[in-house]
């Protein structure tokens, strides 16, 4: 049917001609540690709960599923604390929709958001795909945010939405809070701190929750995809002022949040001191990571996520593609010189130790 139509002959709008869709490569391999995922499927007692959960939907499936996802928020504000009520929680398909539909209420033509990069790739994706302008901010050496710097750019540019992610992805960087404080203080419009892999943070990194009451503007945004082990349900949400929830009524489609993916994620909730354990279970495989390629004279980005990026290597395809003929998937991304690897099971962590050291010829 192709017939040599491609993509070129089709009327797409001017600026998306030549752009690039996110790439992380879905490959099958045994030792998949390239897309931040948990490694740990839900156990038995969570996914019978869930296909309780799902076969009750299913008889109700004739109609349209809660609109505003009450309950589900109300369960969302109630696990992030601080005091949150379901009305200062949204929900989502995904932390991916969380941001687009941000974008698209608070971006457009003629508007800019601004952030700190190397970060989350997707943030200019999302903002030019909603012929929104991106003005990107270099990170310092070490991967942080240079508050007096921030501060300049913020003020010359003027963006209308400011991204800080916190911990960074790919570099696993957390934020002290003064920095998203000074950022907020001075930022003309919206403040998104991406916390995707809050959950992963070593102790005493607080979260930007405690800000919300003071900055009317601030946006954080969260998923169910990392510490709860279910990226396979889509399930993003944010916490912020009541009246930005209103806002992005305005962009939602109706019902875009399924009556199964509201089960769902109400039902890890329910499960969530058995999620969170695994967390700390990868926080600790991530520490030893982080020991172990110091030891071997990598150098190691401090992390407070579950991935570590390390490096540097003078061709870094070439070790990627080293270790993906062992089996083991990373990823080739972050500055030059680096990769991110990804925290799995002990097993998976000793099967890519052992790869790496072999592709960087440390072996004995
Ligand atoms: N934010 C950050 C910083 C991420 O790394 C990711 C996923 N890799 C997301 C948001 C999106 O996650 P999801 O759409 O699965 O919630």
């Amino acid at each position: 049917m192709s017939g040599g139509f491609g993509l070129h002959d089709l009327p797409i709008r001017d600026d998306l001609r030549g752009q690039s869709p996110y790439g992380a490569p879905q490959l099958d391999v045994a030792v998949a540690l390239n897309t931040n995922e948990n490694p740990y499927p839900p156990s038995d007692r969570l996914a019978a709960a869930l296909a309780r959960g799902v076969a009750g939907a299913a008889s109700g499936l004739n109609r349209y599923p809660d609109r505003d996802a009450t309950r589900l928020r109300a369960g969302l504000a109630h696990y992030l604390g601080h005091g949150l009520e379901a009305r200062s929680v949204w929900a989502a398909n995904g932390s991916n929709e969380i941001l687009q539909q941000i974008l698209q209420v608070f971006g457009g033509p003629g508007r800019k958001a601004m952030g700190f990069e190397p970060s989350y790739s997707m943030h200019p994706i999302i903002t030019r795909v909603t012929n929104t302008g991106w003005v990107s901010i270099e990170r310092t050496r070490e991967f942080g945010i240079d508050v007096e710097a921030a501060r300049i750019a913020i003020a010359v540019q003027s963006p209308d939405i400011v991204f800080l992610t916190s911990p960074n992805n790919p570099t696993g960087t957390a934020l002290p809070l003064e920095v998203i404080e000074q950022v907020a203080r001075v930022a003309p419009g919206m403040v998104v701190v991406d916390e995707a892999y809050a959950e992963f943070r070593r102790e005493g990194t607080p979260s930007a929750l405690s800000l919300l009451p003071s900055f009317p503007r601030l946006i954080v945004t969260r998923t169910m995809s990392k510490a709860f082990a279910m990226a396979g349900a889509r399930l993003g949400y944010l916490a912020a002022h009541p009246a930005v929830i209103d806002a992005l009524q305005l962009v939602r489609l109706p019902y875009h949040l399924s009556a199964v993916s509201q089960v769902v994620a109400g039902t890890a909730l329910d499960f969530t001191d058995e999620l969170l354990g695994h967390v700390k279970r990868l926080r600790e495989e991530r520490d030893a990571l982080v020991a172990w390629l110091r030891d071997y004279g990598f150098a190691v980005a401090d992390s407070d996520a579950n991935f570590v990026l390390f490096g540097t290597f003078p061709d870094r395809h070439a070790v990627w593609q080293g270790l993906l003929d062992q089996g083991v998937l990373i990823r080739e991304t972050g500055p030059p010189g680096w990769l991110r690897v990804t925290i799995g099971t002990p097993e998976e962590m000793s099967a890519f130790r052992h790869a790496l050291l072999h592709v960087t010829g440390r072996a004995d």
